[in-house]
């Protein structure tokens, strides 16, 4: 295996070895209390695996014999860390479950294939023997789309697709790379980049999420502005289904029909197990530049991403704070810092010049060639003063790209706490988004207070944009909130319904770049419509008839 997985947490963000300061800071969490209007925090330590008793495996002798026949002994594998690892992903809602000890949805075996011809062989074994299959790249979807249900099933075997890593070609004339779809972010930049290129995707979990849930999933990266999402770098895939090889795309363009790749794209494990895939690549940038920006409000902030799209800037990342995220990363930044002179002067500056409590920061990110970069942030920064902002220098965009992977590890040390932090995001066309905006937060607030475990308590709810398009763009919605210890899940449920809900009615997407899975089936059918959630089933029924394939995702039953 390419991997590790016993480095890396099975109940929590990122490596075991990893120890996060903010754990320690005292005074942060002080301030945290008070901004949830909380007295005090507790200590919610999670579970070790240790303590946890894991239902013994249902895989019958027989199907635990094929499996082995088709791989090995040693990549068929039923011991407790490979099991709870593979329980479930790493959204809030998992991890209230994995940190609980609820390890019911564990698989009951984990396999590890090493060809596309062993995933064939694999699907057939399991259609033979009735035993539900969840493919799984890095385990670190946020929707409960690798979630172990077994559902009608006698058994689940988690197919994990990590020991598919390799790189099968650099076509550097055509800009292509075809890749086995098991890869990590980190791998598959190092090949690439070796080479003098680059795929550019990079999500905030890049570090522990793979090639094929990237196009499971239909991510974006923080560049995909330039680099675009994973529909506009695929060019084709294989794709090993219960009924043969689905070849998919492979052509710069072709009017040949509706092209299969979309089949495949956001697909989520329920049509087939993505083996190969080619992307197409780009020059490793020479230049890298992000800088920060402030503007007196959200609006002007919009204003100024709608105006650069349509004025074709072409930018890598504009990455704008709504006034609580500004002001939430900023109090933070401070904490335990003593005031000087010179911040006192910076504070009476900027409220002189109109930048008050609804001042929103921007990050604004340009790769590329090295003069075209400097042009293209010369025209965005024309553009933002003309938007009223004030151009903060590079400083802050430095730290942001520092820290980019960074924010998730936050988590752990919160849930340690007894505070929640889960994060949701959507789109919709420019005319909706204000509405969306302003409807979205304001029901997560409600519900938030709603369900808090004492009166007064509430959560902090803040947004940026970080997607855009000429017709519309992303919000992404971060809620810090007491938890309710004795109804965890009932809470978690409240909230996302209510946020759900007000997308749905607001004209968003149930999903932007996170996906489906369990957590947002109930809107799937109000946003695709019945003849739409038909067309996806009729898929299913012909590339995967005994529909073993990630049983619960994606399709409504
Ligand atoms: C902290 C954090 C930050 C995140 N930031 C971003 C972000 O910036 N952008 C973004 O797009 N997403 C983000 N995500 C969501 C998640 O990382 C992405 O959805 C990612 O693409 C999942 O990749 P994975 O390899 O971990 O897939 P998994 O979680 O293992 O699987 C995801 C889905 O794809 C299926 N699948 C996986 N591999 C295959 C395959 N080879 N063939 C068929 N189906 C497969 C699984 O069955 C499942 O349905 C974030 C998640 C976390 C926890």
């Amino acid at each position: 295996m390419s991997i590790d997985h016993s480095k890396i947490r099975w109940n929590g963000w990122g490596w075991t070895a990893h120890k996060d300061q903010l754990a320690e800071d005292e005074a942060m969490w002080t301030w945290l209390a008070g901004e949830l209007g909380m007295p005090a925090l507790l200590a919610t330590p999670a579970r070790p695996l240790e303590s946890v008793t894991l239902a013994p495996s249902r895989l019958t002798v027989e199907d635990r014999v094929r499996f082995i026949e088709i791989l090995g002994a040693e990549r068929v594998r039923g011991d407790q860390y490979e099991r709870a690892f593979h329980a479930r992903g790493r959204s809030y809602h998992d991890l209230i479950c994995l940190r609980s000890g609820d390890l019911s949805t564990a698989p009951d075996a984990v396999l590890y294939p090493r060809s596309t011809d062993e995933v064939l062989a694999t699907l057939a074994a399991a259609g033979e023997g009735g035993v539900a299959v969840v493919p799984y790249g890095g385990g670190t979807s946020v929707v409960g789309g690798v979630t172990g249900g077994h559902g009608r099933f006698k058994s689940v075997v988690a197919l994990d697709l990590s020991a598919m890593d390799r790189v099968i070609d650099i076509d550097a004339q055509s800009m292509t790379a075809t890749v086995e779809a098991g890869i990590y972010g980190p791998a598959l930049e190092k090949a690439l980049q070796a080479k003098g290129l680059t795929l550019g995707h990079h999500p905030q979990s890049f570090e522990f999420s793979t090639l094929g849930g990237w196009i499971a999933h239909r991510g974006a990266g923080q560049g995909s502005n330039r680099y675009g999402r994973a529909e506009d770098w695929l060019v084709g895939t294989k794709v090993a289904t219960p009924r043969g090889v689905l070849h998919t795309g492979g052509f710069p363009a072709s009017s040949a029909g509706p092209r299969l790749n979309d089949l495949v794209l956001g697909s989520e494990g329920v049509f087939g197990v993505v083996t190969e895939a080619t992307v197409r690549l780009h020059p490793l940038p020479t230049a890298s530049d992000y800088y920060g920006y402030l503007f007196k409000d959200f609006a002007s902030g919009i204003a100024a991403i709608r105006a650069a799209a349509r004025e074709e800037i072409p930018v890598t990342m504009l990455r704008l704070s709504d006034p609580m995220e500004t002001k939430f990363y900023r109090a933070f930044g401070s904490l335990g810092k003593k005031r000087t002179l010179r911040d006192r002067f910076a504070q009476f500056y900027l409220t002189n010049r109109g930048f008050d409590e609804k001042a929103c920061a921007m990050i604004a990110g340009f790769e590329g060639e090295t003069t075209t970069v400097v042009d293209e942030r010369l025209r965005f920064d024309v553009l933002a003063k003309k938007h009223g902002a004030l151009a903060l220098g590079e400083g802050q965009g430095k730290r942001w790209k520092e820290g980019r992977f960074h924010g998730p590890y936050m988590r752990d040390p919160m849930m340690d706490r007894g505070v929640g932090v889960d994060t949701l995001e959507t789109a919709a066309s420019w005319s909706k988004l204000d509405g969306l905006y302003i409807a979205v937060r304001d029901a997560l607030e409600s519900a938030i207070r709603e369900n808090a475990p004492r009166a007064g308590a509430h959560g902090v709810v803040s947004c940026h944009i970080s997607h855009s398009y000429p017709d519309g763009a992303s919000l992404y919605f971060t809620y810090i909130f007491p938890r309710m210890l004795d109804g965890e899940i009932a809470q978690w449920r409240a909230i996302k319904k209510a946020a759900s809900d007000a997308i749905i009615a607001n004209g968003g997407t149930i999903s932007h770049h996170h996906g489906v899975g369990e957590d947002h089936l109930p809107w799937m059918a109000a946003e695709k419509g019945s003849l739409g959630i038909d067309i996806l089933r009729a898929v299913k029924m012909a590339l995967d008839p005994k529909g073993i394939l990630n049983p619960g995702k994606l399709i409504p039953d």
